[in-house]
């Protein structure tokens, strides 16, 4: 179609991973009309492309009983789809954090069926290239596989992970922080074991006593399995790369083939051990994981002190249940715990960019300082923060007042389907 002839689409939503997905489904839920763009070929973001493997943030930590929803409302919905179509349950790991396993076709699977049942129009291989505000609307070019395209919308959801679309809008970028380290996670094949506890003390026993004695690459001591992906003699193996990120333009480049090389030494090294022969990489991750990138900043910047405290907040849209997991350069993360069975609420302020008027935050960009979003970048907290950011746009397509918008949200998300 000529540029300027399409339809101006209500709610125009920027990447599709766990939080692009929910706030595209929120905003047809609401009756507007929605466009879903997304650079890459599959749904599901970091959660697919980097192979996470486990949606955290969905359930509350506990110590007994039941495993317990975090959220009603969407982000419960697609833990119970995950479930049903892994056949796998949450499980509880250390210090009561409980979470989902899933392998990443099943989540890009359950992501793609939610929204082929909505009327949402989905464009993959299809990147932001630049926004323009033009009176009320936005102007969007994108590429679109291999040509330019032009899209109208009345609000934007930047869903990208790297705040993009708030960046090509003019929006106020949070100061920069330190970023967390990556790491990136392979396929081994050949384990003689399917014990998952066996298998990861036999892992952090060999790779202690291969760095003492100076046999092993380093890369092991940032080795580790990620929890419920052992099936069949083989499991997923992460790899952290203990660095500091600075965020310059060479830097995705040198990090990817580092971690691709760490890893593959890791997994050689482990081959030359006693009953080790039949181990092999037999697959990686499309892409390294980094953990925080850029964020706008929003009407409230969310704060580590908020989430571990789990504050409750007049507006609170989405809840956070996962601890704050700051890694740095050392092999474990620094944990600050929320109190056991407790949540906090993420007020619709840090979805709402600062004094750009149509242009809303959704999962790993929203509006929350260093510490607070190593707790509120888990899938599960994307999924909440996703949809009540497409539920906003949708609400000011709508005229509607933000009030309402909220209390639907606090009835779905924050108060409702609990348990
Ligand atoms: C190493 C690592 C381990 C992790 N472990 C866990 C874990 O165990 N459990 C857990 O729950 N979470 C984990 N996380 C966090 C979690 O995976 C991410 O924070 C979460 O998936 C972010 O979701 P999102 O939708 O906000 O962003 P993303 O997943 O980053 O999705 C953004 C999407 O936007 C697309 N995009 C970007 N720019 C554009 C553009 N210009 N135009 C169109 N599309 C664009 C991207 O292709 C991508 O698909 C981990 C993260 C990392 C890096």
């Amino acid at each position: 179609m000529a540029e300027g002839t399409a339809p101006i689409v209500d709610v125009l939503v920027v990447g599709g991973g766990a939080a692009g997905v929910a706030a595209a489904v929120a905003a047809a839920r609401a009756g507007v009309s929605v466009r879903l763009i997304e650079s890459n070929g599959t749904l599901g973001g970091f959660g697919t492309s980097a192979e996470v493997s486990t949606v955290c943030g969905l359930h509350l930590r506990t110590l007994d009983g039941p495993a317990q929803w975090s959220m009603g409302g969407f982000p419960r919905e697609i833990g119970e789809r995950l479930r049903a179509r892994t056949g796998l349950g949450a499980v509880r790991y250390h210090e009561g954090l409980t979470f989902l396993p899933y392998a990443p076709p099943d989540l890009a699977a359950v992501l793609d069926a939610v929204v082929a049942e909505h009327a949402i129009t989905l464009s993959l291989h299809t990147t932001l290239m630049s926004l323009a505000r033009h009176g009320e609307v936005w102007r969007a070019t994108t590429l679109a596989w291999d040509h330019q395209e032009t899209i109208d919308a009345r609000m934007i959801v930047d869903a990208s992970g790297v705040a993009w679309a708030a960046a090509c809008a003019g929006a106020e970028i949070q100061p920069d922080e330190e970023r967390q380290a990556p790491a990136i996670v392979g396929t081994v094949a050949g384990l003689p074991t399917q014990d998952a506890f066996a298998l990861r003390t036999w892992l952090l026993k060999e790779c202690v006593r291969g760095l003492r004695d100076g046999t092993a690459p380093a890369g092991v001591g940032s080795l580790s399995v990620v929890p419920g992906s052992e099936h069949a003699g083989t499991a997923r193996f992460k790899l952290g790369l203990p660095v500091r990120v600075i965020g310059d333009a060479d830097e995705p480049t040198m990090l990817e083939r580092a971690a691709r090389r760490a890893l593959a030494d890791a997994v050689d090294w482990l081959r030359t051990l006693p009953g080790m022969d039949a181990l092999r990489l037999i697959g990686v991750a499309p892409q390294l994981g980094l953990r925080t990138g850029r964020r706008a900043l929003g009407e409230v910047v969310v704060t580590g002190d908020h989430v571990v405290a789990a504050a409750g907040h007049p507006e609170g849209v989405a809840r956070g249940a996962w601890p704050i997991e700051h890694w740095t350069t050392g092999r474990q993360p620094m944990l600050r715990m929320l109190p056991l069975g407790a949540a906090c609420e993420i007020p619709a302020g840090a979805l709402i960019a600062k004094g750009v008027p149509g242009l809303y935050l959704a999962g790993r960009v929203i509006s929350a300082n260093e510490e607070a979003i190593a707790s509120l970048r888990v899938i599960g907290t994307c999924l909440g923060t996703g949809y009540a950011a497409g539920r906003l746009a949708a609400g000011a397509v709508r005229g509607e007042e933000r009030a309402a918008t909220v209390a639907a949200l606090r009835a779905e998300q924050v108060e409702g389907g609990l348990g």
